[in-house]
């Protein structure tokens, strides 16, 4: 039996879309949901920083955007 085919409808491809369980709650690259079961952290401006070094562009705790493109 062939792997069943998955709808593509995810915004971007990051590899935390396709997991079941994924170990954060939001994608860092596209801020969409990942895993609705971890709960909404509050974040900080310390934990954002962080995020940034590791060229995250969106927070995975909250979903909010990081680096701001103008
Ligand atoms: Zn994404
Ligand atoms: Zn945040």
């Amino acid at each position: 039996m062939k792997a069943p085919t998955f709808v593509r409808s995810n915004p971007c491809d990051n590899r935390n879309h396709s997991r079941p369980n994924a170990p954060v709650r939001n994608c860092p690259e596209c801020g969409g949901v990942v895993n609705r079961e971890i709960a909404v952290k509050k974040c900080n401006e310390v934990e954002h920083g962080a995020l940034r070094r590791r060229q995250n562009r969106y927070c995975i705790y909250f979903g909010d955007q990081l680096i701001v493109v103008r």
